[in-house]
């Protein structure tokens, strides 16, 4: 059994999330803030309630404005396919035993329903208390100018009960390449799930190459995220400042209300998650704070937990949780357990709802329940992802979908607030897990990760992120 365990060590993981480190020790997220506030400045400036610029420049500045923005959130979409499906797939190999796998992939699995039927409930009771809603003219919407043509993702229907039966049959995919190119997350998540456990199976001699080339498949997607990150303080700025011209003070002003409640929503899931970090995960919050503060912040500016899963898995060792463990829930959870967007959207819904006067049965709440736990775990950690998919459930209870447009305008703040939710539900289901999870640490493949670095080394020197793409691995 033994020889089958395929494990692999965070040194590699050292390499991938160095890229990202030396962006937090430019204080990234310091500009992304100050980027933030200034693009608003610029965008009330050059807008319609100021009137400094006529509004045909006005449009033509705010494009090109946003033009690093929308490369920005390119980079990152780009690399999500193959970095989750190499994760996931070196995660699963990083086992210790099959038993082990089994366990965890059970409890995590439960415990990430759980956390996210919570984060809804939460989500439910602080609209209630809040109780957003703006006064709603067709006019407003349409002076938005903005559809849901302008969604990176496109909604899909809700399934009938006549149809579901053969939905759950349709998770598992029965083309792979076919489903990476339509973007169909789970089930690309499904079958580096069960690509990941035949790996397992095999003699340690056979998995090795696959395992290495998924190492550096992560390298690549990271070196890219780096790109990426370089253009986040211009990026943010481009479209605060796009945002801010096309709304106008008035309507920011009035979306207020929604956006404090949001926020209000996952401040008080990051306090449930201190909760169970201390009662279930057995560790302090300040401990975990002063570890994690700055992936978390990186996930802020960056809005996607995906681009900063390898810098997640290495907080999770720096948090003692074991290897094995962490490189299996992280890059699940990344996908799968997307709290602080199920929160967000069950809270988009009903203001919707109130803003457009439709009233909510118990069964539409019920209805709005499942869809959202459908969605967290069925869409991708990519920046605006949560928003997208919320068209298909606000449809399936009468909401038109268009209201969209409205929350839109604000939405990049709410992003990087739910972002940086979900990499925290990740983390602290990797100490929870690692508590209930019993076991060894894991046989560690030293001769891969020699080979890999080896090779890497040889061709970028020192830092294996900065020239990745000069040359071959000579393994
Ligand atoms: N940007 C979020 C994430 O990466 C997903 C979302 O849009 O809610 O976790």
């Amino acid at each position: 059994m033994a020889s089958n365990v395929q494990s692999l060590h965070p040194r590699s993981l050292r390499h991938l999330h160095h890229s990202l480190q030396h962006l937090v020790a430019g204080r990234l997220w310091v500009k992304v803030l100050l980027a933030l506030v200034a693009g608003l400045a610029t965008g009330v400036l050059l807008g319609p309630s100021v009137g400094w610029v006529a509004t045909d420049t006005a449009t033509v500045i705010g494009a090109w404005l946003a033009l690093p923005g929308q490369v920005f959130l390119a980079l990152v979409q780009m690399i999500v396919m193959p970095l989750v499906i190499a994760s996931i797939i070196r995660g699963l190999a990083a086992s210790e035993s099959r038993e082990q796998l089994a366990r965890l992939g059970t409890r995590v699995s439960a415990y990430y329903v759980f956390t996210t039927l919570m984060a809804v409930s939460i989500g439910i009771a602080v609209f209630s208390l809040v109780q957003p809603s703006v006064e709603l003219g067709t006019d407003a919407l349409r002076s938005l100018e903005i559809s849901v043509d302008d969604l990176a993702i496109q909604p899909a229907a809700a399934p009938t009960a006549a149809e579901l039966p053969g939905r759950i049959a349709g998770l598992l995919p029965t083309n792979p390449l076919g489903s990476m190119a339509e973007g169909q997350m789970l089930h690309v998540v499904l079958w580096a799930i069960i690509t990941g456990i035949a790996i397992l199976m095999l003699p340690a001699e056979q998995a090795k190459p696959l395992l290495s080339l998924m190492g550096s498949i992560q390298a690549v997607s990271m070196t890219i995220v780096r790109w990426a990150m370089w253009l986040a303080p211009l990026a943010v700025f481009g479209l605060m400042a796009k945002l801010a011209m096309t709304l106008g003070m008035d309507v920011l002003a009035s979306m207020g209300h929604y956006v404090f409640t949001v926020v209000l929503g996952l401040a008080l899931l990051l306090a449930v998650y201190m909760a169970i970090l201390r009662l279930a995960g057995g560790m302090e919050p300040r401990r975990f704070l002063r570890a994690a503060r700055e992936n978390l912040l990186l996930a802020f500016s960056t809005s996607s937990s995906a681009a900063v899963m390898p810098l997640t898995v290495k907080t999770a060792g720096s948090l003692g949780v074991r290897s094995s463990i962490a490189q299996f829930t992280i890059p699940m959870g990344t996908t799968i357990n997307m709290d602080g967007t199920a929160l967000y959207q069950v809270i988009a819904v009903f203001f919707l709802a109130a803003s457009f006067g439709v009233d909510l049965a118990w069964q539409d709440v019920l209805l709005v329940m499942v869809m959202v736990l459908g969605a967290s775990i069925g869409s991708p950690g990519t920046p605006g992802v949560g928003i997208a998919i919320l068209a298909m459930t606000l449809e399936s209870v009468g909401i038109p979908a268009a209201g969209i447009a409205l929350i839109l305008g604000v939405d990049r703040i709410l992003d990087m607030s739910r972002t940086m939710c979900n990499v925290t539900g990740d983390l602290v289901a990797a100490v929870v897990m690692d508590r209930w999870v019993g076991g060894s640490r894991g046989h560690i493949d030293e001769a891969v990760e020699e080979q890999q670095l080896d090779a890497q080394r040889a061709r970028t020197g020192e830092d294996v992120i900065v020239h990745p793409a000069s040359g071959h691995s000579s393994s």
